[in-house]
């Protein structure tokens, strides 16, 4: 099965762009992803909460 990723309510915070998708098995997913270049940080959380606490609290390495 194919899985789209249908990105919604995006927000950025810093550097830090936090949206929510739906997963395909009937859950939404919730990603903080550092748009800077050479950072590469990206992660899923269960909550938006936690998305965005992370987002917040990134600080790029370079
Ligand atoms: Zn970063």
């Amino acid at each position: 099965m194919t899985v789209h990723r249908c990105f919604r309510d995006v927000v950025r915070i810093g550097p830090v762009q936090v949206a929510t998708s739906y997963d395909g098995r009937g859950r939404d997913k919730h990603t903080a992803a550092c748009t800077a270049p050479r950072c590469g940080f990206s992660a899923d959380y269960d909550s938006r909460a936690a998305a965005e606490l992370a987002a917040r609290t990134h600080r790029c390495k370079s």
